[in-house]
């Protein structure tokens, strides 16, 4: 049947019409455990009263009045990523997308100012995932992403993930900028060991580029701290972000070091929506209750629940799963069989996941979900393993 919408996207034949917390309810009533948190972005569960409360106060008081005026609510968010993080000046933006085509033209101007205008290769790695417009795409690579939308952008190097000898091989006096997700999502939940953030900063800091961190999915309070890079004990100079910053309503950021940025100067960047009091009156609450010790500790809690658990299952069914990945609520289990029938077999048991390339399925709940929650989620993907073993 032909659809009005352009049909780029494989849906599943669910459709919700209420969400609580954890919890996702359809027209007739049935309850869907949500463990996949519309992809890391529901950081604080559905229909939060905070946020509701927060969104409904701001939308009658004024929704969008564009960046050719003073936005407080955009200034106070500004200040409380400034103070949160490693970053002196903040952009908003809708998408995590438009995050990666302000971080890669603001690498590009900064050497450009430096007279280095030739300095524009920016290095990627196999797996990423940066978002689908042109720059995204290209900055990714591969063909999955790719094919058919070519010219490519160019300037970009695709190395294999986290290699450090090639990473070293391939810098040469056009290296821009090094692009990394300190964990990849969309590429199977596969994690860059703190070391190699560690030692990516100091060979950045030897030659003399600039180190761009995408934490759009793994931001946010996802591994239990705000920052992924923060477990890492390093300082990148530019930061994307996205998804959970909104905990639902689309809003995105860069942040930058005062040096990275300092090439975007008034007229090179703007953004329609970008930073609406009615955005950033959600992202302020969003941000107010994530970071804080302790509903960050409460994520490395429940991620203890969970990966136990998990590891409890690959034990169990080992003709169903391969490994556990990941770390806070960033988890992935690399399956054997398809991933998208564990997906699938997960909404016959009432639980949505997640699926990743590698043949991962990834588990993204709200960062508020309960502990009780947690172990509901694992027998219910208990459950769905029982179903495929019996369909094998
Ligand atoms: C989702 C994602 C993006 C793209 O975000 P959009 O809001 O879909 O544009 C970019 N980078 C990473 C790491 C992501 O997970």
């Amino acid at each position: 049947m032909s659809s009005s919408i352009l049909p780029t996207y494989n849906r599943a034949p669910l459709a919700f019409d209420k969400g609580q917390g954890s919890w996702l309810f359809t027209k007739d009533g049935d309850c869907y455990l949500d463990m996949g948190a519309g992809i890391a972005v529901n950081a604080l569960g559905h229909s939060n009263p905070e946020l509701v409360e927060a969104l409904t106060f701001q939308a009658t008081k004024l929704w969008h009045v564009s960046n050719l005026y003073e936005i407080p609510e955009q200034r106070r968010l500004a200040d409380l990523l400034v103070e949160a993080s490693f970053a002196d000046n903040v952009f908003f933006t809708n998408s995590g997308t438009e995050s990666c085509e302000l971080a890669v033209k603001m690498v590009r101007k900064y050497w450009y100012e430096k007279g280095q205008e030739n300095r524009v290769e920016i290095i990627t790695f196999e797996g990423s995932f940066h978002g689908r417009s042109s720059a995204g795409i290209a900055a990714a690579g591969g063909e999955k992403l790719t094919k058919g939308f070519g010219p490519m952008l160019p300037g970009f190097v695709h190395l294999p993930w986290a290699n450090h000898d090639a990473i070293e091989a391939a810098i040469n006096e056009d290296t821009a900028a090094i692009l990394i997700e300190p964990i990849q999502g969309e590429g199977g939940i596969r994690c860059l060991p703190d070391e190699c953030l560690k030692s990516l900063r100091i060979l950045c800091d030897k030659h003399d580029i600039l180190l761009m961190v995408d934490e759009v999915q793994c931001g946010i309070g996802r591994t239990g701290k705000l920052f992924a890079y923060e477990w890492s004990g390093i300082e990148p100079d530019i930061a994307m972000v996205a998804k959970g910053i909104g905990g639902g309503f689309p809003l995105g950021a860069v942040l930058a070091k005062e040096h990275a940025a300092s090439g975007m100067t008034a007229g090179t960047h703007g953004s329609t929506y970008g930073g609406n009091p009615l955005a950033c009156s959600v992202g302020i609450k969003v941000l107010e209750l994530i970071n804080t010790p302790k509903f960050l500790n409460s994520v490395v809690s429940k991620s203890g629940i969970m990966s136990q658990g998990l590891l409890r299952l690959i034990d169990s069914y080992p003709d169903i799963f391969e490994e556990i990945r990941g770390t806070g609520l960033m988890l992935g289990v690399k399956c054997k069989c398809p991933n998208t029938d564990f997906v699938k077999g997960g909404y016959e048991n009432a639980i949505l996941t997640v699926p990743a390339s590698d043949n991962v399925v990834r588990l993204l709940p709200a960062l508020n979900i309960t502990a009780e929650e947690v172990n509901e989620g694992l027998s219910r993907l208990e459950k769905t393993a029982v179903c495929l073993r019996n369909a094998l």
